[in-house]
């Protein structure tokens, strides 16, 4: 199976999709990790990328989708993946369709996980206390939320728009919601 877990930061997305690639047996693929760990090592996607994280901004749309196009083709997420973290703008959208498209693939479901507002602000506050992400402060939190708004929620209407969107309540705790996910997947 190939899906997307889509909902805005603090939604559980990287949880929900740890677990939905093992049950599943796909490639998780998290932008965000994946931004993460280039950071860490220093490497030169990691100083291209940092300056926008830090800020709660988004990477430039050429850096993050040569990014995937090559994690996409590796042999791991040839025939099930679950892309975490992307797309997240309009443009993104495009992209991975044309990747899909060369690789002879298509979506079969994306997952939006929808949770209250402030619900989000409170469990990303308190993910701060432990994650030492320098995204993790409030104002950076509160900015990505309205990133999310501006640029991420309109994917929402296009998923759809194509009949793939999947609603799952993530209020609760995450195994409740791995449940409820796990029930409403496409069969
Ligand atoms: P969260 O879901 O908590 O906001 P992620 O771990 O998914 O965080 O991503 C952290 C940061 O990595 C984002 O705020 C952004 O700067 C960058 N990033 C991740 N995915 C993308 C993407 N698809 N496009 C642009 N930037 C991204």
């Amino acid at each position: 199976m190939r899906l997307l877990i889509m909902g805005p930061p603090g939604a559980g997305k990287g949880t929900q999709a740890v677990g939905l690639a093992k049950l599943l047996g796909g490639a998780h693929i998290s932008t965000g990790d994946i931004f993460r760990a280039n950071v860490s090592q220093q490497t030169e996607l990691g100083q291209a990328a940092q300056r926008y994280m830090d800020a709660g901004e988004y990477v430039p749309d050429e850096i993050t989708n040569a990014m995937v196009k090559d994690r996409l083709a590796q042999e791991d997420a040839r025939d099930a993946f679950i892309l975490d973290g992307y797309p997240r703008t309009v443009d993104q959208v495009s992209t991975l369709d044309g990747i899909l498209e060369s690789l002879g693939t298509k979506l079969d479901g994306v997952i939006e996980l929808v949770v209250d507002p402030e619900e989000l602000i409170q469990r990303l506050l308190k993910r701060a206390e432990t994650s030492g992400r320098a995204d993790d402060t409030e104002e950076v939190i509160r900015h990505r939320q309205e990133v999310y708004t501006n640029e991420t929620s309109p994917l929402i209407e296009i998923y759809g728009g194509r009949g793939l969107l999947i609603e799952v309540d993530g209020m609760g705790d995450a195994d409740e919601v791995g449940r409820r996910i796990v029930d409403a997947l496409p069969r």
